[in-house]
């Protein structure tokens, strides 16, 4: 690897040191004798000023023509100077051109583009500053996770993904061949989660998810990143504690170490500011008394999507749970509330400003009667569940879970406009390519 300073790195400390950069051109404009080239890294951006009568006039003029995504590597003196971004500039000795480009697709404002343009360059897109910012966020909220999940004693296991029954429904599985049978790709690890906990109790683990969602939303990835926790001897209410610490745990945390990139997508931290425990909680009834007091057209009984949490989220400055969901919305494996059959042991999380739910998370029916009724009420075959209900067969516990998704997470946090800006190569149904 070659020797080089990174862009954050240039301070008006370094004043006078020598450095050597190495990087892609982010902008270059002329102004007489003098280029200013402004060198973009990893870390950062940083101005940098040939002069023609240092390099002499072929690198000079080679300088001139580099376009935008230029790679280069220049060596120079540091300036402290207040006009220089990060108050700092390099006055350039040597300039050693990798590759001259001379015209990037995308433009140097990339929100001037269409969202097209963009998908359609995304290979391209993605090394543009708040891009590389999207994915430091990304990052940090999982290795907060992680973090918080390791001290509070959680295991990480690593399930399946090829996988043979439906968790979410039918609806929405990607079938492939699997030799002479057919498999899906995994909605959700939680079955297997669910067998995990009888060896380790309280278990979690971070995989794709898949959903061959037909909804064009802008919550829906047909591929996704799926953070899941599941604990035995926990109850609805337990398994909501934990959601809240973690959650404000992550996004604590993020905005300690990531509060430059998140300022590049958000004047207002109040939101993300507000996430210490306990997080407000409203009842399924309370909140369709919210909605239909607000004018929304919903009965009891409805199911909420997109539109109806967004006009919920208007009465939080905060995250957010909705409990106790009519059964016939939510999956086979959710409790009944043992005082109200109508009601199964559930809870969402939402965020604030429209965002709606980022966590779906319940207890689990952990009666082996009471599961193979609601497998067969489903219209669902409980021979397909037999490992599945085993589980309840074998020293069956009380047992509570979630599952969250981590690009909905990073949406809100950045305010983005669709949850495709939050990871690195979308998967929609309109696209699957690059
Ligand atoms: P929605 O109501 O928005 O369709 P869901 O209730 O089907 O979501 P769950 O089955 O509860 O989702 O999945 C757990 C979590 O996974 C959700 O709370 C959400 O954060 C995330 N998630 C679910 N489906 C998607 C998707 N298609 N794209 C991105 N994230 C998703
Ligand atoms: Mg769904
Ligand atoms: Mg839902
Ligand atoms: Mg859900």
């Amino acid at each position: 690897m070659i020797e080089k300073t990174y862009c954050e790195e240039v301070k008006p400390e370094l004043d006078g040191q020598k450095v050597r950069l190495a990087g892609w051109v982010y902008s270059n404009m002329r102004v007489g004798k003098k280029i200013f080239l402004w060198i973009r890294d990893s870390t950062g951006i940083v101005q940098t000023v040939i002069a023609k009568n240092v390099v002499g006039d072929e690198v000079f003029e080679k300088a001139k023509k580099l376009g935008r995504e230029s790679s280069v590597i220049v060596e120079g003196i540091v300036k402290a100077d207040e006009r220089a971004p990060g108050g700092a500039e390099v006055h350039v000795e040597k300039l050693e051109v990798i590759q001259a480009v001379s015209e990037f697709p995308i433009p140097e404002n990339p929100e001037q583009a269409s969202p097209e343009l963009l998908l359609d360059y995304r290979h391209l897109h993605i090394r543009t500053p708040k891009v590389s910012a999207i994915m430091k966020v990304k990052e940090t909220l999982i290795m907060a996770a992680r973090d918080w999940l390791l001290k509070n004693g959680w295991h990480e296991v690593f399930p399946p993904i090829l996988v043979t029954g439906a968790v979410e429904g039918g609806a929405t599985l990607f079938k492939l061949k699997y030799f002479d049978k057919y498999a899906y790709l995994s909605q959700s690890a939680q079955l297997y989660l669910e067998a995990a906990i009888f060896g380790l109790e309280k278990v979690w683990s971070l995989t794709p998810s898949f959903r061959a969602e037909k909804s064009r939303t802008r919550r829906h990835l047909t591929e996704f990143w799926h953070l899941e926790l599941e604990g035995a001897w926990m109850d609805l209410w337990d398994i909501m504690k934990v959601e809240e610490e973690l959650v404000s745990y992550m996004v604590q945390r993020t905005l300690e170490l990531r509060k430059k990139e998140i300022e590049m997508f958000r004047d207002d931290l109040t939101t993300l500011k507000n996430t210490e425990p306990p997080f407000p909680r409203i009842s399924y009834d309370e909140a369709i008394e919210i909605l239909q007091s607000k004018g929304v057209n919903i009965e009891w009984g409805d199911d909420m999507g997109a539109d109806e949490e967004r006009v919920l989220t208007e009465e939080f400055d905060r995250p957010f749970f909705v409990y106790g969901y009519p059964k016939h919305i939510k999956a086979f494996y959710m409790k009944e509330d043992p005082q109200d059959p109508r009601k199964v042991l559930a809870a969402d999380m939402l965020a604030p400003e429209g965002y709606g739910e980022i966590i779906g998370g319940s207890e689990r029916e952990d009666n082996y009667d009471k599961l193979v009724q609601r497998i067969i009420e489903e219209g669902m075959d409980p021979k397909d569940y037999e490992w599945y209900l085993d589980l309840r067969k074998y020293g069956s516990v009380p047992h509570s879970g979630f599952g969250l998704g981590v690009e909905r997470l990073v949406a809100w946090v950045l305010k983005l406009d669709h949850i495709r800006w939050a990871t690195l190569f979308p998967r929609t149904p309109a696209r699957i390519y690059p």
